[in-house]
C-alpha cells in the first residue's frame, strides 16, 4: 500500500463534505473580539471557544503579555533546560502550585506536551495505566510512549476501573499503577467521579491518581483551583495537570504534585520539556496576569456559572439532548455526522460560530455540536443563540422528542475505528497485552 492509498479514503470523505458546502474545520478567523469573531467578512457570536473566563482580550492581560515580549523578545531562544528558562516560568510554577494546592508545578510549552512528556517519562514497561476511554488524545500518546500496560475503562465507570486495577495488580505486581482521568471532560463537559475514583486507593494501596484538569482549572472549585478542589480532594489526587489554552488565555501547560523528587525528575526527563523550546515570555506573562485577575475578581467565575445555568435551562427548554454536563462545555448531542455538519453550517449562516465534534473526538455515531460559554458573553448574545437554536432545532429535528426511541448514549464507548485507522489512537483507548 502506498502512502497515498492510505490517505485516500479519509481525503475522499473530506472532499465530499467540502463539496456539500458544510465542511466546518480550519475556518480562518480574520479578527477576534473574544465573544465575537470575524470570518469571511462576517461577524459571528463565538460559542466554541475554551476561553472560559473571557480573559484573552482583557487589556491587563494583553498589556502584561506585550511588556514581557518587549523585555524578553518574541521567542525563547532555546529549551528551558538550556538557555530558555525565564524567571517568569519559575514564578508561574510557584503560582500554579498554590492555585491547585500542590507543592510543586512544572511548566511545559503546551498541555499536549505536558501529558505526553510527564506520562512517558514517569512510567515504564513494568507499569500499568488504567484510564478513562474518553481521555484526551495527549494522554493516550503519553501512555503509548511510556510502553506501560494500558487498561482502559468505560467512561466514568468506577466498577470497570476497579476490575482493570485488579488485572493490573495481578499482571504487573511490582510496577507502578497509575489511574488517569480528566476532571471536566473536554467533549462531554461532564465531571469525573473523583470521590469514587480516589476511594479505589483504599483497595489498591500505592495507586497513584493523575487528573488532567485542562477544562477544570479556572472554572471548578471556589477559586478556580480545579476539579480536585471542587470535590475537596486535592490531597488524594497525586498529579494535577492543566493547560493555559483554556481559562488562562494563553498557551502552555503544567503538571503539579506534592512529591518534589518526582517532579524534579520529571523536569529533567520530560522529553518535550528538554528537547522543545520553552514557553515564550509573552505567554507566561499572560497567565500570570490571569491569575492576578482571578484572585481579584471572583465575580467573573460567578458570572460564568450564571451563564452556564441559564444556557443549560435554555437548552432543556428547547428540548435539546445535552447529556450530563456541569461545566461551560455543553455539547448538543446530534448523532449522525451529516446532521451535525448541516446544523453547524446553518448556525454559521445565522451568525453563530459553533463546530461539530465527530469521531474520533467523540464515540462513533455520537456527533455533537460542542458549544462552550465564556463569562464575558452578554445576555443579548445568549438570547440570540437560544432563539436561533430553538428555530433550527425544530427545522433539523434534533430535539429529544424528534427521535424518542433513540438512546443518545447507546453508542458510548464504541471508539473502535475501521474507517480512519490512522486516527485510531486519538482519544480512543485500547488495551495492550504484553
Ligand atoms: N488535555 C485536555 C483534556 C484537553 O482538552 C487538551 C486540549 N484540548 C489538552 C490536554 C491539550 O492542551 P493544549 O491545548 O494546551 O495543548
Amino acid at each position: 500500500m502506498t502512502l497515498k492509498d492510505r490517505c485516500q479514503p479519509f481525503m475522499q470523505y473530506v472532499h465530499e463534505v467540502k463539496t456539500r458546502g458544510v465542511y466546518p474545520y480550519f475556518r480562518p478567523i480574520s479578527r477576534s473580539w473574544g465573544t465575537e469573531v470575524e470570518v469571511e467578512g462576517r461577524r459571528l457570536i463565538m460559542i466554541g471557544s475554551n476561553d472560559y473566563l473571557g480573559l484573552t482580550h482583557d487589556p491587563r492581560v494583553v498589556e502584561a503579555s506585550a511588556q514581557a515580549m518587549r523585555r524578553f523578545g518574541t521567542g525563547p531562544g532555546g529549551s528551558r533546560f538550556l538557555c530558555g528558562n525565564l524567571v517568569l516560568h519559575e514564578a508561574l510554577e510557584e503560582r500554579l502550585a498554590t492555585l491547585v494546592g500542590k507543592k510543586k508545578a512544572v511548566v511545559h510549552v503546551t498541555g499536549f506536551s505536558t501529558n505526553l512528556g510527564a506520562i512517558a517519562c514517569l512510567l515504564t514497561s513494568q507499569d500499568a495505566i488504567v484510564y478513562d476511554r474518553e481521555n484526551h488524545a495527549s494522554i493516550f500518546e503519553g501512555c503509548l510512549s511510556s510502553r506501560a500496560r494500558l487498561l482502559p475503562f468505560a467512561h466514568n465507570s468506577v466498577a470497570e476501573a476497579r476490575r482493570k486495577l485488579a488485572v493490573a495488580r495481578e499482571r504487573n505486581p511490582q510496577g507502578v499503577h497509575l489511574l488517569i482521568t480528566e476532571g471536566v471532560f473536554s467533549m462531554s463537559g461532564d465531571l469525573a467521579p473523583v470521590p469514587e475514583l480516589v476511594q479505589l486507593k483504599k483497595s489498591f494501596p500505592g495507586l497513584l491518581v493523575y487528573l488532567d484538569d485542562a477544562h477544570g482549572i479556572g472554572v471548578m472549585g471556589p477559586e478556580g483551583g480545579g476539579t480536585a478542589s471542587h470535590f475537596g480532594l486535592t490531597q488524594q489526587v497525586d498529579f494535577i495537570m492543566g493547560t493555559f489554552s483554556k481559562s488562562l488565555a494563553s498557551i502552555g501547560g503544567f503538571i503539579a504534585g506534592d512529591d518534589e523528587t518526582v517532579l524534579e525528575y520529571l523536569r529533567h526527563n520530560s522529553r518535550p520539556l528538554i528537547f522543545s523550546a520553552a514557553l515564550p515570555a509573552s505567554n507566561a506573562a499572560a497567565v500570570l496576569a490571569c491569575l492576578d485577575i482571578m484572585e481579584k475578581e471572583p465575580g467573573r467565575l460567578a458570572r460564568l456559572w450564571e451563564i452556564i445555568r441559564r444556557v443549560r435551562a435554555g437548552y432543556l427548554e428547547i428540548g435539546l439532548t445535552i447529556g450530563e454536563s456541569l461545566s461551560p462545555v455543553m455539547p448538543i448531542i446530534i448523532g449522525p455526522e451529516d446532521k451535525a455538519f448541516n446544523l453547524a453550517r446553518e448556525l454559521f449562516e445565522q451568525g453563530i460560530f459553533a463546530h461539530p465534534a465527530i469521531f474520533p473526538a467523540v464515540p462513533r455515531g455520537q456527533a455533537v455540536i460542542r458549544t462552550a460559554y465564556m463569562s464575558t458573553h452578554e445576555d443579548r448574545q445568549i438570547d440570540y443563540v437560544l432563539e436561533t437554536l430553538d428555530k433550527l432545532a425544530r427545522k433539523h429535528r434534533i430535539r429529544a422528542i424528534d427521535s424518542p426511541d433513540e438512546d443518545p448514549f447507546a453508542a458510548r464507548g464504541t471508539t473502535d475505528s475501521d474507517f480512519f485507522p490512522s486516527l485510531q489512537a486519538s482519544g480512543s483507548g485500547r488495551e495492550s497485552g504484553k
